[in-house]
Parts: C-alpha cells; structure tokens; sequence
C-alpha cells in the first residue's frame, strides 16, 4: 500500500488556487520553494490508500480541514517567495529538469 502525504496535494491544489491571483513569480524554482515553505508550516498528513480510492480520501479530508490553515500557510509562502525570490535572474525559466 503507497503511503501519500495528502498535505502536498492540499498545497499543489491551493497553490493553482492563489497563484493566479496574485503577484509571484512561478517558475520552478519559486514553485519549489512556496511548496516547500508552505509544507513546512503544515503537518503533514500520511494516508496509505490506493490510487483509485486516493481522491475520495483526499475530499473528505479537505471538508475536515476547511482549508484554512492551508490557504495561510500558501498564502504566506507564496508572499514570501515573492518579495524575496531566489531564482537566479539569468536563468529564468530556463532550467534544466533533471529530477523526476
Ligand atoms: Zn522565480
């Protein structure tokens, strides 16, 4: 049985959510780090389930949650990211991908 962190589907889902919304860079390595950030403000949250039965799970975990925490931890992140971004200016966008 796969054991998944519902929290790091909770902040992709948020993310999508707030970044269009707001002023931040989104490349890669400004993604990288919102994430990283907002997970380390969260708990994680460990779930052993199967794909197929994944997404169900991860709904009624969210109505539990209502998302609040979540949004602040996001939100913070991402203002965070914003205002002191470490992508190198020269590199933008222009990363290589050599992680899976
Ligand atoms: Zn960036």
């Amino acid at each position: 049985m796969p054991i998944v962190n519902v929290m790091e589907r909770f902040v992709e889902q948020k993310m999508d959510e707030i970044l269009p919304t707001v002023k931040c860079c989104t490349c890669e390595k400004c993604l990288d780090d919102i994430r990283a950030m907002a997970l380390n403000k969260l708990p994680p949250k460990y779930v052993s389930t199967d794909k197929g039965k994944l997404f169900s799970k991860l709904n009624s975990l969210k109505e539990k949650q209502n998302g609040v925490d979540i949004h602040i931890a996001v939100l913070s992140a991402i203002e965070f990211v914003a205002a002191n971004p470490r992508h190198d200016h020269s590199q933008q966008g222009d990363e290589k991908k050599s992680e899976d």
